[in-house]
């Protein structure tokens, strides 16, 4: 896999896999996963790409490999870190005093209430 941070980048990149986000979508959107595997090459996958975990985005080598990653620690985790909505660019903006802030509007009870 080459460096997805750069040519210049360090950083190794040879485990990295489908981020948060992108995994998050593929739960939700069955598109989105069918076009993440029509880009892969088949013939370069293990076992064509037929055992895939979704939620670690990591292809296996038989079933038998697949099946022991379905009950390993790692797996597990990571379906309960995926059951929550990943940060996103508009949360970190959020944070940071931009853009639109999700406000409440104030209700009809609150507004009868005159300030001082
Ligand atoms: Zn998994």
């Amino acid at each position: 896999m080459p460096a997805i941070r750069g040519a210049d980048s360090k950083k190794k990149t040879r485990r990295h896999t489908r981020d948060f986000d992108q995994i998050h979508a593929d739960l939700h959107d069955k598109r989105h996963l069918e076009q993440f595997h029509e880009a892969q090459v088949l013939e370069e996958l293990p076992a064509f790409g037929d055992f895939y975990c979704v939620e670690c985005a990591k292809f296996y080598e038989s079933e038998a490999n697949y099946k022991s990653h379905q009950k390993s620690k790692p797996h597990k985790r990571r379906v309960k870190a995926m059951k929550e909505e990943p940060y996103s660019q508009k949360e970190a903006e959020a944070a940071a005093g931009y853009g639109t802030a999700v406000t409440k509007k104030p209700d009809a009870e609150d507004s009868m209430i005159v300030e001082e």
